[in-house]
């Protein structure tokens, strides 16, 4: 199989803080040699690009606020996230979008928030790193009130089925595929919509330390998810996608390369 690039893992997480050099020495083992650690909040985001800056040629950095947090999104941090997003490791602005499914932020806060991270986005030439849970018909109107303005983008962690999928196709997203592929249990929807899902519209995830992968045997010790894992997420997709691991691989890693402006090492 191919390098591959996990295009969103939470490396920052307190939960990669005692053996960090062991999952990246298993990473590389597993042939995920490049990985773009996502920010979520301000300080997350700073963490993650201080993060970058310590594995250079292997990590890169997301800068933005997830929508749980909209309502920290203030002109002073809205400053300081355009800063970060003039890095050159800096690769993508988000995680940001809408979740209707918590509700951890009021709605209207995460309205404008993401409205705002999409002009951040514009303004810094950055691809959008997007999260949407519950809220499809929120998310597109405010992507498409964008029009042509509307960067290049992931719909990162896509579970919905063909018809979400189309509208994201439609806009020109490419869409991040996680371990929940590989959970027969919910991902019914999912499965239908990589059915036809093109090839040069796909990247991979792990979302460590999230969604650990359901299909991996011997089931892992550890609950915890890592980048080590993502081919167990590249053989499911393939065969959902109904191609071999190899193409999957290579396209979602030429993908990854082209949307971020990560060159080949
Ligand atoms: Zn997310």
């Amino acid at each position: 199989m191919a390098d591959l690039i996990d295009v969103g893992a939470n490396l920052t997480h307190e939960s990669f803080s005692g053996d960090l050099p062991a999952v990246i020495d298993r990473a590389i083992t597993a042939g995920v040699r490049r990985m773009v650690v996502t920010g979520t909040t301000l300080a997350g985001s700073e963490a993650a690009l201080a993060l970058a800056r310590l594995h250079p040629r292997m990590m890169w950095a997301t800068a933005g606020v997830h929508p749980h947090c909209a309502a920290d999104l203030d002109d002073a941090t809205a400053d300081r996230l355009r800063t970060l997003l003039r890095d050159p490791l800096v690769v993508a602005a988000g995680e940001c979008g809408l979740d209707y499914f918590r509700d951890l932020s009021p709605r209207k806060a995460q309205r404008s928030a993401f409205a705002r991270q999409l002009e951040l986005a514009a303004t810094s030439q950055r691809p959008l790193f997007l999260h949407q849970r519950d809220a499809h018909a929120d998310f597109l109107a405010i992507l498409k009130e964008q029009g042509s303005r509307l960067p290049a983008g992931i719909a990162h962690c896509f579970t919905n089925g063909p018809d979400e999928l189309a509208d994201y196709l439609a806009i020109g997203l490419h869409i991040g595929i996680t371990g929940w592929i590989c959970d027969e249990r919910r991902s019914a929807d999912l499965r239908a919509a990589v059915a036809v899902l093109p090839l040069d519209r796909v990247v991979v995830e792990t979302d460590a330390p999230y969604l650990l992968p359901r299909t991996i045997r011997p089931a892992p010790g550890s609950r915890r998810n890592e980048p080590a894992w993502l081919p167990e997420v590249v053989r499911t997709l393939a065969e959902f996608m109904g191609q071999s691991p190899e193409v999957v691989a290579e396209a979602t890693t030429r993908n990854a390369e082209r949307l971020f402006g990560i060159s080949a090492n």
